[in-house]
């Protein structure tokens, strides 16, 4: 080890939760200039998992923290608000206040993917998310699924069967029978696949 310190010239720093030896560069490390090294104590692949484990434990603190940083850039906001309503022209729109209230019924006021009731703001959740416009059907009853909070914001633009396996783990494959189960029963009927065809999907504007 000390050996292949010298010989790659860059000082080494241990991570301090998994105990292997990175060079002290910011592609390792978190940059932390009120620490004495200059980096986070432990490395970026660490504190990655972390952030992400933190993120996952506290959906509503998380929320606030990008309500807060989105006050704080409103330009970041304004922006990210184009993009999404781009995406949502770009893509076939099919959907109304019948097939919402059928939508709710079928899954019984629950979330498609961890099954809870949903107590107050219900998601409208993409499963293919909007953000894959080259997969996503669109805001079409046959790609749109009630889900709570934390498992929107979770799933965010997250292909839905990897996110779904990463997620629920062995309870997976019975929510995602249940969600084939529901698209099966909401395919659409001729007159709206021609719609939805003639939307406009266009190459790309934004990226
Ligand atoms: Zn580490
Ligand atoms: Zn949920």
């Amino acid at each position: 080890m000390q050996l292949s310190l010298l010989l790659e010239g860059a000082p080494m720093k241990r991570c301090t939760k998994c105990g292997e030896w990175k060079p002290a560069t910011p592609d390792h490390w978190y940059v932390d200039n009120r620490r004495k090294s200059g980096f986070l104590p432990c490395c970026k692949v660490c504190q990655r998992a972390y952030d992400a484990a933190w993120r996952a434990a506290n959906p509503e603190k998380q929320r606030a923290y990008n309500a807060a940083w989105y006050a704080a850039n409103p330009e970041k906001k304004r922006a990210q608000t184009q993009r999404r309503r781009a995406l949502k022209n770009m893509l076939p729109t099919l959907w109304d206040g019948d097939m919402e209230q059928a939508m709710l019924d079928w899954w019984g006021h629950t979330c498609a993917y961890c099954g809870k009731p949903i107590e107050g703001d219900m998601h409208l959740d993409h499963y293919i998310p909007l953000a894959r416009k080259s997969l996503c059907p669109g805001t079409v009853r046959w790609n749109l699924l009630p889900a709570c909070g934390p498992c929107n914001l979770s799933k965010r633009a997250a292909m839905p069967e990897r996110w779904i396996r990463r997620t629920f783990g062995a309870g997976a494959e019975a929510i995602l029978a249940r969600i084939h189960a529901y698209f099966e029963s909401v395919q659409p009927t001729k007159v709206e696949k021609r719609r939805a065809q003639r939307a406009p999907v266009q190459k790309a504007l934004i990226e």
